[in-house]
């Protein structure tokens, strides 16, 4: 398979000033040596609790937040040296949603709008083509004509994630970060929005990056699937392989968090201790380790590898 997108020992550690008198600066290491492929035409999902880092990659990988180090290769050239012409030129292959499509809908413009600036802006239509396309982008994403002239607060949340994903699509993008895009929907709504988004993807040929709080959801959308904690991806394989198989003591705490129906195949629940550390100072060795049931002497000192598991699944845990 093809990657489309390769991220690349990828960091982005945050200044932040401490101390009052004798000002000194600390870093936050919101992600900390990530490297991981996206291949062509496939959805890979990334999770982890709030603070891992998931964002932050998602938003390197469209260019709207600069990385401290590292690589995004797209079709294998390195995004974030691009300048100028050059970065607007590929502004257009990536495309974000966004959890709150609210906040990034501009309240005193029409949807149809909304959807026609990018296209202008990309000059990827003109005069009466543009107009034609704006009706075609909302009729892709199931809103009738006569919502053109409507403004985002006559929407409901649903249907506001719709035009957030017409905008996305109205430049042809060729992946889509999927920022936590049903997390803010009432559950009746998110599986006709996830609905929405595997159409599209068949029928455009997207590649998407499904980032997402816990497993749940993106069980049912990813072919593979990535564990992020503390700034570190800790395990990413298969979808299958890592819902049957999960091998870092992470992924199976979250994964065990999850309802299962058949009660065969109900697994034990874990109970992480602790809270997560804070990302100004993560724990030496393995960052996990303060709050690992399986923690061993070399775990406190010694930061483990992603290394290669077989079957394209790969875990960062000295029990391996
Ligand atoms: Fe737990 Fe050690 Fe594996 Fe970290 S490396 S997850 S502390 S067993
Ligand atoms: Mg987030």
């Amino acid at each position: 398979m093809e990657a489309l997108l390769e991220v690349v020992n990828l960091k982005k550690y945050f200044p932040v000033e401490s101390g009052f008198l004798k000002k000194s600066v600390e870093y936050v290491k919101a992600v900390d040596d990530v490297s991981f492929k996206i291949y062509r035409g496939e959805t890979l999902g990334l999770v982890g609790e709030s603070g891992c880092g998931k964002s932050t990659t998602g938003r390197m990988l469209v260019n709207l937040l600069k990385p401290t180090s590292g690589e995004v290769r797209f079709e294998g050239k390195d995004i974030t040296k691009l300048k100028g012409a050059e970065e607007r030129e590929f502004r257009k292959n990536i495309q974000i949603i966004f959890q709150d499509p609210y906040a990034s809908l501009n309240p005193r413009m029409t949807v149809g709008d909304i959807i026609a600036e990018p296209i202008k802006i990309n000059r990827l239509a003109k005069g009466e083509e543009v107009e034609k396309r704006v009706l075609k982008l909302l009729e892709y994403v199931g809103l009738a004509s006569y919502h053109r002239n409507r403004y985002p607060h006559e929407f409901s949340g649903g249907q506001r994630q719709r035009v957030g994903i017409a905008r996305a699509l109205a430049v042809n993008p060729k992946l889509i970060v999927c920022d936590e895009p049903v997390s803010a929907l009432d559950v009746s709504i998110q599986a006709q929005v996830l609905n929405l988004l595997d159409d599209l993807q068949k029928e455009f040929k997207l590649t998407y990056l499904f980032i997402a709080h816990g497993l749940n959801v993106v069980k049912h959308v990813s072919d593979r699937v990535g564990v992020m904690y503390l700034g570190k991806l800790v395990e990413i394989g298969d979808a299958d392989s890592l819902y049957d198989n999960p091998l870092h003591p992470y992924t199976k705490a979250l994964l065990s968090a999850i309802p299962v129906p058949d009660p065969a195949k109900k697994r034990e629940r874990i109970i992480l201790s602790g809270d997560v550390p804070s990302p100004l100072n993560p724990p030496e060795g393995c960052r996990f380790h303060t709050r690992c049931q399986s923690c061993m002497e070399i775990c406190k000192k010694k930061e483990p590898e992603l290394k290669d598991v077989g079957q394209n699944h790969r875990v960062a845990c000295h029990l391996y």
